[in-house]
């Protein structure tokens, strides 16, 4: 079962500016074809179908404890995709959408998933950067732990490749830090998947790290978390559980050469993590009438009850 805590994974900057269009580009880090609904798909059902889990248990506890982080990565994209879409963060709710025969949303013509804006309000749907659905063809459960892994590898370098892409495209300091956070995590999720394949098969596949060949150091946002050792770090985000992943990241085993030199380490539970931004109502959704302070009411009233 899974247990959910009211935090992003890291603290993400305000936008500078409302970006739909930027919101768009980083909508291929969550429904792309190696986005976060990918790796999220891939490890949850695998882990659902595993056999021997008991026999198997470091390699079932890796795939299971990577599940729970994909979902914390799925809410990091989603939350910063609405983030671009929205603008600066902003409590202050305007009363409406103003006046409606004047064609108030006229700029929503031209951003490039238009239906994110008429459909869903600015907010992340599990699509791509052009709006293509996700689906469940992007998922490998085959039943053979060895070419799931090496399928986990492989959609771990894939997903490297399309976030520097995605980086490269970024002036916005929120889409930035999403980027090269899940590029740093990406890395040690490739390591653990390497490792894992070297237990069972005796062949140094992490010897290819990192595939693709990017230098970290060089991304600006990604020096705090190589920093902080976040390259070295798995978590089991488990109050008890798969703490056997120890078995397959640690021993013997360092950083990868060329990031920063150290032992790898595992984390029993979640990072600390960063706070959740509040987006203000969205008039669009609810014109022409919208009056937040009524729904406002209700909420304070509900909440009251509670005391
Ligand atoms: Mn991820
Ligand atoms: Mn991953």
């Amino acid at each position: 079962m899974f247990l959910r805590i009211d935090r992003l994974q890291v603290e993400l900057p305000a936008p500078e500016r409302q970006d739909p269009n930027a919101g768009a580009a980083l909508q291929e880090l969550l429904g792309g074809k190696y986005g976060e609904m990918s790796t999220l798909g891939n490890y949850l059902f695998q882990s659902f179908n595993f056999r021997s889990k008991s026999k198997l248990r470091p390699f079932y506890s890796l795939v299971a404890a990577i599940t729970a982080e994909e979902l914390g990565h799925l809410e990091l994209v989603s939350n910063a995709v609405a983030m671009l879409n929205n603008g600066p963060d902003n409590d202050d709710d305007e009363a409406s959408g103003g006046d409606i025969s004047d064609a108030p949303f006229a700029a929503m013509q031209d951003i490039r998933l238009a239906g994110g804006f008429f459909a869903h309000a600015g907010g992340a749907m599990p699509m791509n950067s052009n709006g293509a659905s996700w689906n469940m063809d992007f998922v490998t459960t085959t039943g053979n732990v060895i070419v799931d892994l090496l399928h986990n590898f492989h959609l771990e370098c894939g997903a490297r490749l399309h976030k520097l892409r995605v980086y490269e495209t970024m002036r916005d300091p929120t889409g930035r830090e999403v980027c090269a956070y899940l590029l740093v995590r990406g890395s040690v999720h490739a390591h653990a998947y390497a490792l894992a394949l070297k237990q069972l098969t005796g062949v140094a596949i992490e010897q290819m790290l990192p595939t693709p060949n990017i230098d970290l150091d060089a991304i600006p946002e990604c020096r705090k978390y190589l920093g902080e050792g976040s390259h070295r770090r798995l978590y089991t985000f488990s109050p008890d559980d798969y703490r056997e992943i120890k078995a397959i990241w640690g021993g013997e085993e360092m950083a990868l050469p060329g990031d920063p030199e150290g032992e790898l380490e595992v984390v029993e539970g979640a990072p600390e993590g960063g706070r959740i931004h509040q987006l203000s109502g969205v008039p669009s959704a609810f014109t022409p009438d919208y009056a937040p302070e009524e729904l406002f009411e209700v909420a304070t009233l509900l909440t009251g009850r509670m005391r």
